[in-house]
């Protein structure tokens, strides 16, 4: 490409880019005409000088552009919806959603990611059930929303392989964390994999990318503009990632943790993001109902048990084994013990998803295998009330000595004081 150069250095003196230019370097990068050292250049420039809407809006379509696009509704003939999260840890949400907006008549169709770092990733969490295939071909991905009512598979390769080649070139050039390019990257890939409607989960706190309510509340803004831009309609939900979400962290541990709220035995906070996101995604449906009966649809699927037959259909599908003890368990399981009573003013997220991740639940690179028995469970969480003595977490590990090594770590990541914390409810914002 003639002018990459050129454009550069337009962006890094602070200029506004036309759309065109913009999609001529994104789709020449894809096709390998434009060098990482010039893109990690331009994406730098990007990083200092921010981009407007309308270039964010280029970029994301660029990125769209650079691959295969999926028509959902035109295959369907009905409102599509997907739900996509920003990341955190313990966040099994879509294992618990997927089946009961299937189980309300509405289908949900998502493609998901791995987990890297102290993150899981939804694909990790759906392998540790055997036999479980997450690569089916767009052909068997329609056709199984259409006779199931759900899919969730890996992101083909067709599809914005411009996002694949940069994500991975910001990873190494401290370019991940800018609004823009996060959010370009997260609705390219949405609106390519072809829902209508879509509820984002923005994370934020310890154990998320954006730490700040502020900075959510701007990354949700630039995802819901370019949602409205490419006519999908999308709610933001902002969401605590203080703390784990739910108790289990580890992907066998999440499953269960799932199933568990589809009988209506989930921990409240989780059962309460699931109950809440699904009535989102229903609203939003072609079913013609409002949030509130949406809720009662979705909680009527859990009390009938007709949100966990969907699941069972929906693992089946996809060439799994849904029974609960077909999942891997850890051989050495290790509690840690409050050291004094009062309350749970702190348990970090950060520190538990680490934990996991030593512990083999997680990959530090992307070619690390994962142990998808292994992880820990959060028996208390911040505001419950703890006696000294009292199991604050259990440990799940391969061997005694894996577990030992990080149950200081997990003890670590909770404080306890003699003050109740002020409470934080799970759902922090909902953006529309
Ligand atoms: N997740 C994505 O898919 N892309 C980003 O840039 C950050 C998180």
């Amino acid at each position: 490409m003639a002018h990459a150069a050129d454009l550069i250095r337009r962006k890094r003196d602070g200029e506004e880019l036309q759309s065109s230019d913009l999609r001529e370097l994104v789709l020449a990068y894809a096709r390998g005409e434009v060098p990482d050292y010039q893109m990690a250049a331009f994406c730098m420039a990007v990083y200092f000088r921010a981009l407007s809407s309308a270039e964010t809006f280029a970029l994301t379509e660029a990125m769209i552009a650079s691959g295969e696009t999926i028509d959902l509704h035109r295959a369907l003939d009905r409102t599509v919806v997907d739900k996509h999260s920003t990341g955190g840890v313990g966040d099994k949400t879509s294992l618990a959603v997927g089946p009961i907006v299937a189980a309300c008549g509405v289908p949900f169709a998502k493609m998901s990611g791995r987990g890297l770092g102290h993150t899981g990733g939804t694909l990790d969490k759906l392998e540790s059930i055997p036999g479980f295939r997450i690569e089916l071909s767009v052909d068997e991905f329609i056709t199984q929303v259409r006779e199931v009512g759900l899919a969730i598979i890996g992101q083909t390769a067709d599809l914005v392989p411009a996002d694949k080649l940069l994500y991975g070139l910001r990873d190494v050039t401290a370019t991940v964390d800018n609004v823009s390019l996060i959010a370009s990257s997260i609705m390219s890939k949405k609106i390519a994999a072809g829902a209508d409607a879509i509820v984002l989960d923005v994370k934020v706190g310890d154990g998320a990318f954006m730490k700040t309510l502020e900075d959510a509340r701007a990354l949700a803004e630039a995802m819901l503009e370019l949602g409205r831009r490419a006519g999908r309609r999308v709610v933001c939900v902002l969401t605590d990632m203080d703390q784990p979400l739910g108790q289990a962290v580890g992907n066998a541990l999440e499953i269960h943790e799932a199933l568990a709220t589809l009988r209506g035995r989930g921990p409240a906070d989780f059962t309460e993001l699931v109950l809440g996101a699904t009535a989102h995604l229903l609203a939003l449906s072609d079913l013609g109902v409002g949030e509130e009966e949406a809720r009662d649809l979705a909680l009527h699927t859990v009390q009938d048990g007709s949100a966990l037959a969907t699941y069972e259909r929906w693992i089946r599908a996809q060439g799994g084994d849904p029974a609960e003890d077909a999942l891997p368990v850890a051989p050495e399981k290790r509690s840690v013990h409050a050291p004094s009573g009062g309350y749970v003013t702190r348990l970090g997220a950060i520190s538990i998803g680490t934990a996991a991740l030593r512990l083999g639940a997680g990959r530090r690179t992307k070619d690390d295998s994962v142990d998808h028995a292994v992880g820990v469970c959060c028996l208390k969480k911040r505001g419950d009330v703890v006696d000294a003595g009292d199991v604050l977490a259990e440990i799940h590990a391969r061997t005694r000595a894996a577990a030992d090594s990080v149950a200081n770590d997990v003890l670590a990541a909770y404080t306890i004081g003699a003050e109740p914390p002020n409470t934080r409810p799970i759902v922090l914002e909902t953006i529309e």
